[in-house]
């Protein structure tokens, strides 16, 4: 069995966002870029599977501009065994991320489909359960947990839902999207990334694909959150309780 694995170019996790002057976005030049993180456990639990020896081969898949290959070389230092990269410029928004990915999906039918929950620059969280709609395969999205049965077909997934968890049976083939406690993914090694340089990247075009990039969303402005107003140090219990009583009025 095949798996895919979406993974997304992103602004580093660790990196202050930035707000462009015109609020079109965020600045994304000159800005340290990586692998969004809940993609990231989406390829360690592909490739957990694999070593397992329930799957055959993790293919990585990403969308978006050239630099979307550096993307591509870390999920194969980490162990993925090839690459496919849909060279797109401009806003991809979840809906045409999906029918990409539908459109791969059909040449490279895989058993499972993985994903992260979200992207962490747009928090759509919208593109697993999209694809799932779209090639009407069951999905276990927030996953926490995934045991997959090859004798049966089928994946169990725990869901993180609110106060507790949700397992679910789902019938191969099944989307699934990660959630943060799923796994701890691996760094890539030295000789691993050496490895990564001579492994293939496959790529095409949204036409090759016979996917036209049209949205009917259109992002009408980014903005800061507001500043938080300074604090100030209360210089006892007494002043403290003051304080909340007739100035915040909250006891
Ligand atoms: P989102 O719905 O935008 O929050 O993204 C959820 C997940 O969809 C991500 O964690 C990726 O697995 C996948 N995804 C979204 N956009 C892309 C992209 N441009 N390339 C590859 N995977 C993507």
């Amino acid at each position: 069995m095949k798996i895919m694995v979406a993974i997304k170019r992103v602004v580093d996790y660790a990196v202050k966002i930035r707000v462009k002057p015109d609020k079109s976005g965020v600045e994304t030049q000159n800005v340290k870029m990586s692998m969004n993180p809940f993609c990231e456990i989406a390829l360690e639990e592909a490739l957990r599977i694999k070593e397992s020896g329930m799957a055959s081969e993790v293919v990585a898949v990403s969308m978006g501009p050239a630099q979307c290959v550096d993307t591509l070389r870390t999920g194969l230092a980490m162990g993925a065994d090839r690459g496919i990269h849909v060279e797109a410029t401009g806003a991809l928004f979840p809906l045409s991320v999906a029918k990409l990915l539908r459109a791969l999906v059909e040449v490279e039918k895989p058993g499972l489909l993985i994903l992260g929950k979200q992207a962490i620059d747009d928090d759509c969280n919208q593109t697993g359960q999209m694809i799932a709609g779209l090639l009407n395969w069951p999905q276990g999205t927030f996953a926490s947990k995934v045991v997959l049965d090859k004798e049966k077909h089928e994946v169990m997934v725990d869901r993180e839902i609110d106060g507790g968890l949700e397992t679910l049976c789902l019938d191969l083939p099944a989307v699934i999207t990660t959630d943060l406690r799923l796994n701890q993914p691996r760094y890539a090694t030295l000789p691993n990334i050496m490895k990564a340089k001579s492994k293939v990247i496959k790529k095409f075009t949204p036409q090759d694909l016979n996917v036209e990039i049209k949205s009917d969303m259109e992002v009408v402005q980014v903005t800061e959150p507001p500043k938080r107003k300074a604090g100030v140090i209360v210089s006892s219990v007494d002043e403290l309780v003051d304080k909340l009583k007739n100035e915040a009025h909250v006891i």
